[in-house]
């Protein structure tokens, strides 16, 4: 059986749909969310609401389990992790007691999901980045809050492989985005942010846009689909050190917004909010070890991607709130 923790999010709910193509048939999805909050929910499936902070639920959720993929974690994109530090940082407790449970239940295989977070803060001052490296996470310097909650729980898998003999698999993911991903709420991230205010904007007649920072920041941004790919094949391989899921072409906010406005098939005025939350000034993922140890690193086109993307946020404003997200 395979546990699926964070099951009702974005990269959960793909995850768990991805499994059962491969052939799982036995399958566990869990959330704290109530169900009819889940972002996608496939037939077949163990269901099960539970607060994963607590570790007497990482002890039902992993009864059984073989393999356990932890995505559970509370967090959103810059305009949330640089205002709720604490809370991220609790996220802490769903991977200490997910680890602990998996530990109890006999776990053949657990995935951490980390993020390019954890990387130090001083190799991102530049928008004309050097791509990070694995080793560039150390000394470490990460996003305050919840990079520093992702690395601490690096090293906590890192030690019950080494001390416990469980088998630990931590990817960095780079920004992912795609359909079901969070567009609204204030927990979106950059992609489908963009989307939706171009979205507005042809809706309304309001040809602006409002950009966070100067719009020169860069970053790179992963497909799902490239996510879900590199996901199981890190979680099958004998890769025991933090690795990059991440896709290496760098574009700027500006470039984002270009493409949004190309396929949206409008051109808007910008304003630039300089003092909005905008993270690192530029980030990227360096590819070499995905490609040595995996034979196979993320190449889902960014036009392509955010098509797919904007054309699914653009089905789901249409539909009335009542019934969006509902299969
Ligand atoms: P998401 O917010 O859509 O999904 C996370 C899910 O975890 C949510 O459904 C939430 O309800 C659930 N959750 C939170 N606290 C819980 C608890 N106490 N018990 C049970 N469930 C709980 O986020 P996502 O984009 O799908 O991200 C999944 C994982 O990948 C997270 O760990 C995130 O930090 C990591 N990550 C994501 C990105 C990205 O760009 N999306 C980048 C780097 C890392």
């Amino acid at each position: 059986m395979a546990l699926v923790a964070g099951a009702g999010g974005f990269i959960g709910g793909h995850l768990v749909g991805h499994l059962r193509r491969m052939g799982w048939s036995n399958v566990r999805a869990v959330d704290f969310k109530p169900k009819a909050e889940w972002y996608q929910r496939h037939a077949g499936v163990d269901e099960r609401v539970l607060d994963l902070r607590e570790a007497v639920a990482c002890r039902e959720a992993a009864q059984g389990a073989t393999q356990i993929y932890n995505l559970a974690a509370d967090m959103g994109g810059m305009g949330f992790i640089e205002t709720h530090k604490a809370e991220c940082m609790l996220s802490v407790l769903i991977n200490t007691h997910m680890l602990m449970a998996a530990k109890e239940a006999g776990t053949q295989r657990f995935f951490f999901s980390s993020s390019a977070c954890v990387y130090n803060g001083d190799k991102q001052v530049d928008a004309d980045v050097t791509a990070l490296k694995e080793e560039d996470a150390y000394p470490a310097m990460p996003e305050d809050g919840y990079g520093w909650e992702k690395l601490f729980s690096e090293r906590m898998c890192r030690h019950f492989r080494e001390d416990y003999g469980l088998i630990t698999r931590m990817a960095r993911y780079h920004n992912v985005y795609g359909p079901w991903g969070t567009y609204d709420g204030g927990r979106e991230k950059a992609p489908a942010a963009i989307c939706r205010k171009v979205i507005e904007a042809r809706q309304s007649g309001r040809h602006e846009i409002e950009i966070w920072g100067d719009g020169e920041q860069t970053r790179s941004f992963m497909y799902i689909d490239d996510c879900l790919e590199g996901s199981v094949k890190l979680m099958e391989s004998g890769v025991e050190e933090p690795i990059n899921i991440g896709s290496d072409e760098l574009v700027s906010i500006n470039r984002l917004v270009d493409i949004a406005e190309k396929i949206g098939g409008i051109k808007l005025k910008r304003r630039y909010k300089l003092d909005a939350p905008k993270g690192v000034r530029g980030r990227n993922s360096d590819n070499t070890m995905i490609k040595q140890v995996l034979d196979w690193a993320p190449s889902i086109k960014l036009e392509d991607g955010l098509e797919r993307t904007y054309r699914w946020i653009h089905d789901q404003m249409q539909t009335p709130v009542a019934v969006r997200r509902a299969i």
